[in-house]
């Protein structure tokens, strides 16, 4: 069997332009989206990755602001940039951009963004509704991730789903997502003994650890769906298996999943390539949440957002 790749981009792009015409349509009624992005410190990795939601979110017509704090300040100075947010009537989203400072407490800091504006969904309110079966703001990528499994086509209801992962920003909230769609779970994670006995056995596989070729075609089950969330930058090698240079003699790299992908595209029915799978999709869900957050602030004026897990 040669699995079927699932498009992300292309599903990326279909959200978005629904997207596209939801800003239109509420500009005319409420102020402006906009998304606040509260940056401490100069890290080059991240700078890049905020542009690239800066670019996205202004194609669809969300205004985007960059709250940039020097590196030496205490937490408690970067709470007071969160609460001015919270208090500012024109922000309706707000991100803290991670990483954040040595012994700042990532957890403490993003509770204190008000549930509302909380597009990154990782304020324990919005976790809690998560397990309650009533998801408002959900994290990202675990949002993007049920997405594209339901772009496939497959209903979780009845199917043995195994996570692998057990994060709260991926794989808890990924978990309950599929329990709320009558999944029967089974989350995998540092300690499980034997993966490959889950695994085998499951209909679906999510993996989001951080592992590249954790998983591979040998532990799956013939023709399941898998959904790479994993990202991993590995060394480029030749076909003698040495590292390939550049032009200045540094090693050239590659983005690759948690996936064997050359095993396991024989072996699964349907795939999510890294890059180009969840990805480009968690971009987008960021938006949809955007989106989702003005209206929950807008609810005198506009309709609540759809929040069913198949919108868009
Ligand atoms: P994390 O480090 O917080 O969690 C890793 C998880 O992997 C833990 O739950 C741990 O128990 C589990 N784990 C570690 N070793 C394992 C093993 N040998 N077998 C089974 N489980 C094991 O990571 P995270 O923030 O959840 O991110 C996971 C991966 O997803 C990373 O590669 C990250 O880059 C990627 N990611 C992708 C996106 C996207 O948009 N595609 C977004 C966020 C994170």
């Amino acid at each position: 069997m040669t699995a079927t790749l699932i498009d992300g981009r292309a599903l990326a792009a279909r959200i978005k332009e629904r997207l596209r015409r939801e800003v239109g349509d509420l500009a005319r009624v409420i102020p402006p989206i906009r998304l606040a992005s509260i940056e401490v410190g100069d890290n080059a990795a991240a700078a890049l990755f905020v542009r690239n939601q800066e670019r996205a979110a202004r194609e669809l017509g969300i205004e985007f602001e960059h709250v940039h704090l020097p590196a030496g300040i205490d937490e408690a100075e970067l709470i007071q940039a969160i609460k001015r947010g919270n208090d500012d009537p024109r922000v309706t989203g707000i991100l803290v951009q991670r990483p954040l400072p040595p012994g700042m407490n990532v957890r403490r800091v993003q509770a204190k963004v008000h549930p509302d504006k909380d597009v990154e969904g990782l304020n324990p309110a919005n976790m809690g509704f998560i397990v309650l079966g009533e998801p408002k703001l959900v994290p990202c990528t675990a949002l993007a991730s049920i997405k594209v499994l339901l772009s496939t086509g497959v209903d979780p209801r009845g199917k043995d789903i195994v996570v692998i992962g057990h994060s709260e920003i991926v794989g808890k909230p990924i978990a309950f997502l599929l329990i709320n769609l009558f999944a029967t779970v089974t989350v995998c994670h540092v300690a499980t003994q034997d993966l490959a006995h889950h695994t085998s056995k499951a209909d679906v596989v999510f993996v989001a650890v951080g592992k590249p070729g954790l998983v591979r075609g040998s532990m799956l089950r013939p023709g399941c769906t898998v959904i790479d969330i994993g990202i991993n930058q590995v060394p480029l090698l030749d076909a003698s298996g040495r590292v390939l240079k550049d032009e200045h003699g540094n090693d050239r790299t590659k983005v690759v999943g948690d996936v064997d992908f050359d095993s396991v595209v024989e072996v699964a029915g349907a795939l999510t390539p890294v890059p180009g799978g969840v990805g480009p999709v968690t971009v987008a869900t960021l938006l949809s949440n955007a989106v989702a957050a003005a209206r929950l602030q807008h609810r005198d004026q506009v309709a609540p957002p759809d929040l069913s897990l198949t919108a868009y």
